[in-house]
């Protein structure tokens, strides 16, 4: 239960086997633990000890997977952190999180400066493809690096499955994001549960699309590795650059979040690319409109959606609905299941409860609490907010759901999202998935604002197709043939574009904020 033990039998087994693709480079296993053991001692020459954190503020690429397997082969904690953060919050972070060292791409050397000016004692080392000798932090590098130390067998001395390997910080979208201490343990049953439940394989090809720092995309990450398989990486996602990538390199596996598979299949240009080589697409972290999910399928008939939810303390993966239960134009059971995010997934127990702590029967909506080895250590330096979702060895996830007759879950909401109007609690995630059926609809967001008369009321913020002339009384009309009375929306916002996070998640409290800025939410 080390990470490093899944890359050193991936070198053995398959030593002449691609690992690592991008742009025009590739590398195989042999080369990835070279490097990766390489890598360690240039690190360790650097003063990098066990325990030290290591903050990586990278774009997806192949020197985040080395750069991730060397600090944790040393017993030092790699922090990765969201590219998609101001610099003042990539600062709190780092504050937070008191790393020895800092690896950034150059497209953030601006920023280094005045992290460096605010962050005391950390080692800022820039990654370039090329010399550049002007931009801060240059140390002749990376490559450099590499090709100075000795090839020696990868190893990870006086490791122990309980030591903290990653402190990914939570998405951050319903409050201050928050360190989550995720052990070798923590990361290895989440490989094991990812590569059971997706079939992985040695000729598993896995796009890295959506960001590494996430670790959403970190399950498949070192489950791939542990399997032989090859790993493709973007830097950043666009539609077209990895439909390209698609076409060119034909990857067979990838993770994308919902915005992404909307973005996708509303591109002007998917019909130019030869995606024929895509077999599997994993998807997850925010609720997947199902109309956005059947448009994808018809766009990529050949292609197996596997749906799953989890969260950064779960490392991530709690339930998968499967390929087998993506039925479209089915029975209204096998279309119902679409709203599902699957059952328990091999190793992890789920359990809804009320709030009395009792389990609900099917179709009693309570929240959603996890137990399991890959859940995590607890938070970094917040005992008591980890004592809060930790108790009994159950993590209480803070998500409402039903789970039906077969144990398929079904969220339906956050506790924190969740509208209470006139005493009738209303999921936002319903009304969501009725905005997103009408065809003049490009994104949408539910949310709770004040309301003098029913304690809150129901606020659609929507996000136009272009050239729609929808307005807000069309849109209440529509939703009123489809929703209960008190489910609809009192009034709707149309804005250019909603605010999201790193994983492309809708900011809720941002667009609540304007509205509550006197008055505080209420959560159960
Ligand atoms: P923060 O905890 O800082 O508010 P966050 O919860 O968004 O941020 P993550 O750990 O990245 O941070 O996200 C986990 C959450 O995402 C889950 O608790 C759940 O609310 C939501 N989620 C994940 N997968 C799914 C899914 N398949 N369907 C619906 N919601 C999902
Ligand atoms: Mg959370």
């Amino acid at each position: 239960m080390i990470l490093t033990k899944g890359l050193i039998i991936s070198a053995q087994n398959y030593a002449n086997k691609t690992a690592l693709v991008d742009g025009d480079e590739t590398f195989t296993y042999g080369h990835f633990a070279d490097r990766v053991s390489r890598l360690k001692q240039a690190l360790v020459r650097r003063g990098i000890a066990k325990g030290d954190r290591v903050a990586l503020l990278l774009l997806n690429d192949f020197r985040y997977l080395e750069l991730f397997y060397a600090v944790t082969a040393i017993g030092a904690i790699a922090v990765p952190l969201n590219t998609r953060l101001s610099v003042s919050e990539i600062i709190d972070l780092l504050k937070d999180s008191e790393p020895k060292a800092l690896f950034f791409h150059r497209e953030f050397t601006d920023w280094i400066h005045q992290i460096a000016r605010q962050v005391l004692s950390l080692q800022t080392f820039v990654l370039t493809e090329k010399q550049k000798e002007d931009l801060p932090g240059y140390i002749g590098f990376y490559e450099e690096w590499i090709r100075g130390e000795e090839s020696q067998p990868l190893s990870y001395d006086d490791l122990s499955p309980d030591d903290v390997a990653g402190l990914y910080y939570t998405g951050g979208t319903t409050g201050r994001s928050k360190g989550v201490m995720l052990t070798h343990a923590n990361l290895v049953s989440n490989a094991y549960h990812a590569a059971i439940m997706l079939q992985y394989h040695p000729e598993t090809c896995y796009l890295h699309a959506a960001p590494m720092f996430h670790v959403a995309d970190g399950a498949s990450t070192y489950a791939v590795t542990m399997v032989g398989g090859t790993h493709h990486h973007i830097r950043t996602f666009q539609p077209q650059t990895l439909l390209k990538w698609v076409a060119e390199k034909k990857p067979n596996t990838m993770l994308l979040v919902p915005t992404m598979i909307n973005m996708l299949v509303n591109e002007p240009a998917f019909g130019d690319y030869d995606v024929s080589s895509i077999r599997k697409i994993l998807y997850g972290a925010s609720p997947m409109p199902v109309e956005v999910l059947k448009k994808a399928k018809a766009k990529l008939p050949h292609v197996e959606f596997v749906q799953g939810y989890g969260m950064t303390e779960a490392s991530p993966l709690v339930t998968m609905l499967l390929g087998k239960d993506h039925v479209t134009g089915g029975t209204k059971e096998e279309e119902r299941r679409l709203l599902s995010c699957g059952q328990a997934i091999v190793g992890v127990e789920v359990k809804i409860i009320d709030a009395q702590g009792r389990e609900t029967e099917p179709g009693e909506v309570g929240e959603i609490i996890v137990r399991g080895p890959n859940v995590m250590k607890g938070y970094w330096k917040q005992p008591e907010e980890t004592a809060r979702v930790l108790r009994n060895g159950w993590y209480y996830t803070g998500d409402l759901a039903y789970r039906d007759a077969e144990n398929y879950i079904y969220v339906v909401d956050r506790k924190k999202d969740m509208i209470i109007t006139g005493g009738e609690n209303v999921y936002s995630v319903e009304v969501e998935q009725v905005l997103y059926t009408h065809p003049g609809i490009l994104e949408a967001a539910v949310i709770a604002v004040p309301d003098p008369v029913w304690g809150e009321a129901v606020k659609a913020v929507v996000v136009k197709k272009s050239g729609s002339s929808l307005d807000e009384q069309k849109l209440i009309d529509y939703c009123r043939g489809r929703l209960a009375h008190f489910k609809v929306p009192k009034s709707v916002d149309f804005v250019a574009q909603l605010p999201k996070n790193g994983a492309g998640k809708i900011l809720k409290r941002q667009l609540r904020e304007p509205y509550w800025k006197d008055q505080v939410k209420q959560v159960n």
